[in-house]
Formats: structure tokens, C-alpha cells, sequence
């Protein structure tokens, strides 16, 4: 911003994670036919929003969006999203002072429930600290202590439940008309999870004591895997889960120590390293043995150089930011899930981040 006068003319490219200032006429130029390509791209993608992602010999593929606000409805439903795969809550909580209240949270959950009707709307618990502030909510927790290693997501809503019990009351009231999960963030053990159901069954309890209309079935409490130790300790977690949902977002930071919000080690923050694979796949397995269902929805889940790996670890529900559907539920169709699952295992014997996106490029090139 200190290079920028008001008035230059910019050339943000999200694609290559680039800012052009003052561009030329040239550059200019063959930046407005790479706009005017992406636009006939997205409208021959636009026909696929009423088909079903299935690979070429029938897996289907189950396609959520992840969703921050209210307005972002209408484009999750361009999109032809298959449910709510992840709604970040905080977003509620942020850029204001004071904390909504259980009606303003209603109100804002129904309008985002009306926009995904009988689909699955999977609603996470506040999470907040690490690079997602609220000052509202610290209240005399400073900014260092909730930072990504400290008091956020699940520990801030257990050290001071209140939150936790108007989010409860609130989610429990959009559950009588949709089909509403419920999913905690930062997760590291089980009791982590028996608590917060302690605290949801007890605002049921209440509820209902109160003469309010809640469903007569909780909804399902699912889990973020997200830390190294959660992903470790899965088949623990599977015990006290009725989902997990991977966030290779965090799961990336904290396996590899590379801050997500940091610019001077963005170069080292690699889904691909065998690391935060081998997390992965060991949560996937430990999900399978369960028998509880798995998603992820970090950012990976919306790239589709990354589909046919994902795929082919067994992960087969993918929620992303609306706007990458399109493209991923082609990358799907266009895919043979059993070659998938082949690749994957040999790029899960791999050591080699590099080899392993050669490995994927390759893959990729062939269908
Ligand atoms: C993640 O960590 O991958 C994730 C989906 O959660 P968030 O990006 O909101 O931290
Ligand atoms: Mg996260």
C-alpha cells in the first residue's frame, strides 16, 4: 500500500498471487483477454451445475461449499453446492464491538439455512483467536495469549461458556427446520468434545424446560482435524465424533511450523509435504474404521490439481469456497476414482514434496 498512490491503476491476479502496479497498455491487454477466457471458461463450467460429481466409473463425490455470509448464498447456489460443508461462525463476531445476540444469530443462520434448504448446513463453534481476531470476545484474554498456539477456537469457547451456550441456543433453533451439524474447531482431545456436548445437551435441556421448540434428535457433533496431535490421536477422537471434517489449512501451519498469515515463509507452506499427507491419510483411516463420515475443507479442497489425491485417499466429500465447485466437479468427471486411488498410494510411499506434485501433475495430465 506504500507503493500505491490513490488513483493508480492495479492488476490484482489471484492466480499467480501477484499485484501489478500501474501496469502497461501491453500487460493490460493480455490481462483483459485472460479475464474475457476465464469468463467463457466459467460459463461452459456453468452447465455442469445440475449434474452430480461421479468420476468416470461411477464414484460419486459429495460437493459443499464453505460459507462465511449471508450474501455469499446466491453464488453457492449458482454454484450447484450439494450442502454446507463448513460455516465459519466468527465471521458474525468480526469487525464489531459488541457480541450478537442469540435472535441476531437466528436471524442470520435462517437466512443462511434458506439459502441451502433440506441440504446439509454444518455449522462450526466460534474460531476465534490465531489470525482470526474478536476483540469482543477476548474481553480481558490479550491478544498473545489467544494466538494460534493459545486460547482459541474450542479452548476460548470452553474457558468461558457463555458464547458457547447463546452459539447452542441459537443452532439449536435453525435445527428445527434444517438439517444442521454441528462441527468444533482446534480439537486436540476427546474431552475437549465431551465437554461441549455437556454444554449442548445442558441448553437443550433448558430449552425444552423453557417451552422452546427444539428437535427431538440433537444434531451430530462433529470435529476439525486440524493439529498434528488431533490427526494422530483420530481413532480416539472417532470415538467421541459423528464426523471429522480435515482442515489442511491449520493441519499445514502446524505440522510444518509455517504461519498462515506470515508472507516470509508463505514459500514453505505445503500441502503436499509427506507430513501433513501422511496426517491425512492416517485420519482418513482411522475415519473409515469408525464408520464416520470424513470431509475436508481447507483450502485444498477447492484446488483441483489436488481432487484426484484427495479422491484417492478416500476422502469423498469436499466442501470449498463456492467459485472453485465448478471447476473441481469437472476435474471429478473427468477422473477414474480406481486410478486415483492407485496414484495415491503410490504418492503416499513417496518422501519428496516435489516428486509428489510431478507425480500429481502427471496424474492429471492423463485425464
Ligand atoms: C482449516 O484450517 O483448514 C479450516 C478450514 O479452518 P479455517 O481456515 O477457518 O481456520
Ligand atoms: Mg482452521
Amino acid at each position: 500500500m506504500q507503493g500505491v498512490q490513490t488513483g493508480t491503476n492495479v492488476i490484482v491476479d489471484g492466480f499467480e498471487g501477484t499485484v501489478i502496479i500501474d501496469p502497461s497498455p501491453a500487460v493490460i491487454k493480455k490481462y483483459e483477454k485472460h479475464s474475457a477466457e476465464m469468463r467463457r471458461k466459467a460459463r461452459g463450467l456453468d452447465r455442469l451445475r445440475d449434474q452430480p460429481a461421479i468420476s468416470r466409473d461411477g464414484l460419486k463425490v459429495g460437493m459443499m461449499a464453505n460459507v462465511e455470509l449471508p450474501l455469499e448464498m446466491e453464488m453457492v447456489k449458482l454454484a450447484g453446492a450439494e450442502g454446507i460443508g463448513l460455516l465459519r461462525t466468527e465471521f458474525m463476531f468480526m469487525n464489531r464491538e459488541d457480541i450478537p445476540t442469540e435472535d441476531e444469530q437466528f436471524a442470520v443462520l435462517s437466512e443462511i439455512g434458506a439459502g441451502i434448504g433440506d441440504h446439509v448446513m454444518t455449522i462450526r463453534t466460534l474460531d476465534v483467536g490465531g489470525e482470526k481476531p474478536a476483540p469482543a470476545l477476548l474481553g480481558n484474554i490479550d491478544e498473545a495469549a489467544a494466538s494460534a498456539l493459545g486460547i482459541r477456537g474450542i479452548r476460548l469457547s470452553l474457558a468461558d461458556p457463555s458464547t458457547l451456550r447463546t452459539q447452542f441456543r441459537a443452532i439449536l433453533r435453525v435445527s428445527n427446520d434444517r438439517n444442521v451439524r454441528i462441527l468444533l474447531p482446534m480439537v486436540t482431545t476427546p474431552s475437549e468434545v465431551r465437554k461441549t456436548k455437556r454444554v449442548l445437551v445442558e441448553e437443550a435441556k433448558r430449552m425444552k424446560r423453557a417451552g422452546i421448540k427444539i428437535p427431538e434428535d440433537l444434531p451430530d457433533v462433529g470435529v476439525m482435524i486440524e493439529v498434528p496431535g488431533a490427526a494422530l490421536a483420530a481413532d480416539a477422537l472417532a470415538q467421541v465424533s459423528d464426523f471429522f471434517a480435515i482442515g489442511s489449512n491449520d493441519l499445514t501451519m502446524y505440522t510444518l511450523a509455517v504461519d498462515r498469515a506470515n508472507e516470509h515463509v508463505a514459500h514453505l507452506f505445503n500441502p503436499l509435504h509427506p507430513a501433513v499427507l501422511r496426517l491425512m491419510q492416517f485420519t482418513t483411516q482411522a475415519a473409515l474404521r469408525a464408520r464416520i463420515p470424513i470431509s475436508i475443507c481447507g483450502e485444498m479442497a477447492g484446488d483441483p490439481r489436488y481432487t484426484a489425491l484427495l479422491v484417492g485417499l478416500g476422502i469423498h466429500d469436499l466442501s470449498m469456497t463456492a467459485a472453485s465447485i465448478p471447476e473441481v466437479k469437472k476435474r471429478i468427471r473427468d477422473m477414474d476414482a480406481l486410478a486415483a486411488s492407485q496414484r495415491a498410494m503410490q504418492i503416499m510411499e513417496q518422501t519428496d514434496s516435489g516428486r509428489i506434485a510431478m507425480m500429481i501433475e502427471d496424474f492429471n495430465a492423463l485425464a
